[in-house]
């Protein structure tokens, strides 16, 4: 039997009918091995045309078989649009601290650190070592356990920590003398032994509030996903255009991996910026903010339209740089078409089901110095302790100013699925306790300011992650 003939008739056992150009693009694709995946994909789809699995159109017709008659009947999708094209969006914005305001009192801070205390010792209280803990005003002779803030870390000569402890009852001074560390405001439980009389206890174990994820099937029925970046830099003279470009062209073309692609995540730095820091105009290559911006939303115009773009703010980016950050102004929202989603820096948001943490990272800069061993390559080892200290960066007063709010939008209280930063230019990817680690890379090649730092970056890097098989594959522009 000739091939042809062979195909048409394994289609018609699966009633459906075919144009002949379609048996040649089925000998295209493959022949009798393409079968049963056209089966899976037309099944139930009547008469098929070439015209209605030739590349995108708007909106093509297609002729349907019902109760015996050929009837025609218009199907809003092409058969051959890429995947995300045929699955509806699923966003939904969970904590987003959006434009906040405060007076910056000194009982700002206090309210703010509370929330931070009970947001955090709700975490704590669920870790079997620390059950029974009492406040410290009810501290008595003997093991005790309690939970509080921590504060004037030091570290002896002997190399014992010693800091002081704070609920809202009162204050205990502790002594370590076990490996660790501890920041200066984080909250966590200790368990210890302590003396009435004494002004100090003796800790022999902290505990953090950390992460621990109910084990449940986040998987879905539809094969669509994201594409995570950050740090784009319009405008600055070394924007990797080529490889971002490259990028662009990946997404429009729907194939190669980017048929799944549904959002579009950047986690801030949308541009360079101006006056970010001296003498950045000699590095820019469009002195204009709002230009740098208009470069951005045109290359996104061109983006598929059912690409949603979500967008959140980085220390380059035209906003307060007092964290949480605002969502972009209004101004520079409407250069971009209705596709853009703003958030906040940081902002929790869910897609279909899977609970995102984006945060731009401008405490990793804190924390590389401020946690023993860690550095600008492992940025997935700072992103583990923030989980597990349930915040984004709890050292208050280091070189990332934090508003006052009677809220801590840097608590850490949901445990997300996909926890992604950016900032540094590195990349990083890593699974934790189920948790998707991103540190995602950069389109900006190594300034003035990194070479003197010694740092390379590590540009043109995607992470995309696929919603069906909860997996993040890494692409490079
Ligand atoms: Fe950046
Ligand atoms: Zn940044």
């Amino acid at each position: 039997m000739n091939l042809k003939r062979a195909i048409v008739e394994e289609l018609l056992k699966h009633d459906i009918l075919v144009e002949p150009e379609v048996v040649d693009y089925i000998l295209e694709k493959g022949g009798l091995n393409y079968i049963p995946s056209f089966i899976s994909k037309y099944a139930n789809s009547g008469f098929i045309t070439i015209s209605s699995i030739a590349p995108p159109k708007p909106a093509v017709e297609i002729v349907e078989k019902q109760e015996g008659s050929l009837k025609k009947a218009t199907e809003k999708s092409d058969l051959t649009r890429p995947e995300a094209y045929e699955h509806d969006w699923d966003f939904r914005v969970l904590i987003d601290p959006g434009y906040t305001q405060s007076s910056g009192k000194v009982d700002d801070f206090r309210a703010l650190f509370l929330d931070r205390y009970k947001r955090l010792s709700k975490h704590i209280k669920r870790n079997f070592l620390i059950r029974g803990a009492t406040e410290i005003k009810d501290i008595t002779s003997g093991e005790i356990r309690v939970i509080g803030l921590v504060n004037d870390v030091r570290r002896t000569s002997k190399g014992s920590l010693t800091f002081e402890l704070e609920d809202p009852t009162g204050k205990i001074k502790c002594l370590y003398r076990d490996e660790g560390f501890l920041l200066n405001d984080e909250v966590v439980g200790i368990v210890g032994t302590y003396r009435e009389g004494s002004d100090i206890v003796y800790v022999n174990e902290i505990v953090r509030p950390g992460v621990r994820k109910a084990r449940r099937e986040r998987r879905i029925a539809e094969p669509i996903g994201a594409a995570i970046i950050s740090d784009v830099h319009i405008g600055s003279k070394m924007f990797l255009r080529k490889s971002w470009e490259k990028f662009i062209n990946w997404l429009k073309s729907g194939k190669d991996g980017a048929e799944i692609v549904k959002y579009l995540i950047i986690d801030g730095d949308l541009v360079d910026g101006i006056g970010i820091y001296p003498n950045q105009e000699e590095e820019l290559d469009i002195l204009d903010i709002y230009q740098q911006y208009e470069a951005l939303a045109n290359y996104l115009a061109e983006l598929p339209d059912y690409i949603k773009v979500i967008i959140t703010p980085g220390n380059h980016d035209l906003v307060r740089n007092t964290e949480p950050q605002p969502p972009l102004p209004s101004d520079v929202q409407k250069l971009f078409n209705g596709n853009v989603e703003f958030l906040s820096n940081p902002s929790v948001f869910s897609l279909h089901g899977y609970t995102f943490l984006t945060y731009h990272g401008a405490s990793i800069n804190d924390l590389v110095e401020l946690i023993p061993g860690m550095n600008y390559e492992r940025i997935e080892d700072i992103m583990k302790y923030m989980l597990e200290m349930r915040h984004l960066g709890p050292n208050y007063g280091g070189k990332v100013p934090i508003a006052p709010l009677p809220r801590d939008f840097m608590a850490i209280d949901l445990v997300p699925d996909v926890f992604v930063t950016g900032h540094v230019h590195a990349f990083s990817y890593e699974r934790y306790k189920d948790v998707h680690i991103i540190n995602s890379s950069c389109w900006q090649a190594q300034t003035k300011y990194q070479k003197m730092m010694n740092f390379n970056p590590v540009p043109g890097k995607v992470a995309l992650m696929n919603f069906q098989k909860d997996t993040v594959r890494i692409l490079s522009f």
